[in-house]
């Protein structure tokens, strides 16, 4: 495709190398990154985290399995030989795309980089759905410190078990409720249920950690609605088998410290007492996408995600692309190879105008399929137009894993400590914090970003 523009939106502002910005370093920032390897370009990459995060492994990192390193590797380190990429952190406050410049903060520095070409890949963030103090008493499962969080809820809970003399207080502690149905609730409320029964066998003497009760809420009528009747009825079938209550077409209407509000889906009220909750029920985009939406008068969706044009680009900013969670194209879903094909496809569109050569034009998606564990041995996958379920799906599941996890040091360890935990029913990573435990809530209480930071917007929440 030959387009216009294309020569002002590839002209260096300043007559030197062409200057890429990638805001982000989920897998959109990291993989447009790569894809700029043999580009004669300076890429400068700032995100709010000093990690790539492989963000569908965060629920083994909250249930004990494996370590904050092995998912989340340190982005200087991955790119370190890429010598045009420079890696910054900074919480990105302002795009101007007037100016072409990009401002990010930490602490009291403020930095303002200067774009021939930008790449927006900020992900999204968990939604409490207008219900923001949910938060405290529900951690999500979007980042790092969410995922400690959540483990250090769910293995001090059974310490409070422990202790605990009244019987009924005792079962609160051993009652954890998942709120969301989907990929993300199923796999943790999946791995909850295994570490009781069988990880935390004969470690107690006053409780029985295989008494305890999983609760699986959602207000839909299916669990893993998009996998279809087949394996979403399969999944359950599952779920249940493990002993966990899944409940369907109930809607959340509270959460606090000691249980969640419901309404059941008969339409009545009910309460169930728990100490831990977790929220795995919604994803809103990163903030940046309003901002530059409301720069080129677009309106962003109920999700926040912002509407780009079929190559990627925003309407009159040829040199801005946005790609991944935070934007929304032709109904793609919010998954890991959408943001990296599309930050593949920016780049390509980058060099392809510095060569003076067609780019490609308009971004199609190539859907890989989708997949999720629901206990060891068994997930289920969906791979084109063939569905498995069982122990064949969960052996792709390990494989398409680890593939795309980066590094071949934390392949290896991974794999050892999967070893681990699915034949030998232990869990190396159980250590729970102080700091794992209330470093959420002072966060959010004095409403602090990266590093300290103040965040970006109202109502973001520190990743
Ligand atoms: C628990 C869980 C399980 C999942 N499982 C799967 C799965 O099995 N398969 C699958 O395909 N997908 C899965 N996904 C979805 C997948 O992880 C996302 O689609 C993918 O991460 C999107 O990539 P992204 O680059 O758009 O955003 P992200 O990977 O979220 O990256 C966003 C980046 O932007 C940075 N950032 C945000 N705001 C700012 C700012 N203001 N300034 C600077 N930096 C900023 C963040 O720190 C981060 O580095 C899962 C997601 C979750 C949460």
């Amino acid at each position: 495709v030959r387009e216009r523009g294309a020569v002002s939106a590839a002209q260096p502002q300043d007559g030197g190398r062409h200057r890429v910005v990638i805001i982000g370093s989920g897998f959109g920032g990291l993989f447009g990154a790569k894809a700029f390897q043999r580009a004669d370009v300076d890429v400068t990459l700032i995100s709010r985290t000093t990690h790539h995060l492989f963000q569908p492994l965060l629920y083994q990192l909250a249930t004990g399995i494996l370590s904050e390193g092995e998912i989340a590797p340190s982005t200087r380190e991955i790119l370190k030989r890429q010598k045009n990429v420079r890696v910054t952190i900074g919480d990105v406050t302002e795009v101007d795309l007037g100016a072409r410049t990009v401002t990010s903060q930490v602490l009291e520095t403020t930095t303002v980089t200067p774009y021939d070409s930008l790449i927006v890949a900020a992900g999204a963030q968990t939604s409490y759905f207008g219900h923001d103090d949910w938060a405290e008493s529900a951690p999500g499962l979007k980042s790092v410190d969410d995922a400690l969080e959540v483990r250090s809820r769910i293995f001090g809970a059974f310490e409070m078990a422990e202790i605990e003399p009244d019987p009924e207080a005792r079962a609160q502690w051993l009652t954890f409720v998942v709120v969301g149905a989907g990929p993300t609730g199923v796999e943790l409320a999946g791995q909850i249920a295994e570490a009781a029964r069988h990880t935390l066998r004969d470690n107690f003497r006053s409780i029985d950690p295989a008494e305890a009760r999983i609760l699986l809420l959602d207000a839909a009528d299916a669990v893993l609605g998009t996998f279809g009747d087949r394996l979403s009825g399969k999944a359950t079938k599952t779920l249940r088998e493990l002993g966990i209550e899944v409940e369907l077409g109930a809607k959340v209407t509270g959460v606090d410290f000691t249980g969640v509000d419901l309404l059941g889906a008969d339409g009545s009220p009910r309460r169930i007492g728990a100490r831990t909750t977790i929220w795995a029920a919604g994803v809103r985009a990163a903030d940046i996408g309003r901002q530059l939406a409301d720069q080129v008068g677009l309106q962003v969706d109920r999700a926040g995600r912002l509407p780009v044009q079929d190559d990627l680009t925003l309407p009159g900013h040829p040199e801005v692309f946005a790609v991944g969670d935070m934007v929304t194209l032709k109904g793609y879903p919010g998954v890991s190879q959408f943001a990296m094909q599309g930050a593949r496809h920016a780049a390509k569109t980058i060099t392809a105008r510095l060569a003076g050569k067609p780019v490609p034009g308009e971004f199609r998606y190539r859907d890989k399929g989708s997949m999720a564990t629901v206990s060891r041995f068994n997930a289920v996958a969906s791979i084109g137009n063939r569905q498995f379920a069982g122990f064949i799906a969960w052996l792709l599941w390990l494989g398409v894993h680890l593939v795309y996890l980066i590094g071949f040091k934390n392949r290896v360890s991974t794999l050892v400590n999967w070893a681990v935990t699915f034949i030998g029913n232990s869990r190396s990573e159980r250590v729970v914090s102080h700091q794992q435990s209330v470093g959420r809530i002072v966060l959010n209480r004095r409403r602090l970003g990266p590093l300290g930071t103040p965040p970006s917007a109202p109502g973001d929440r520190t990743s």
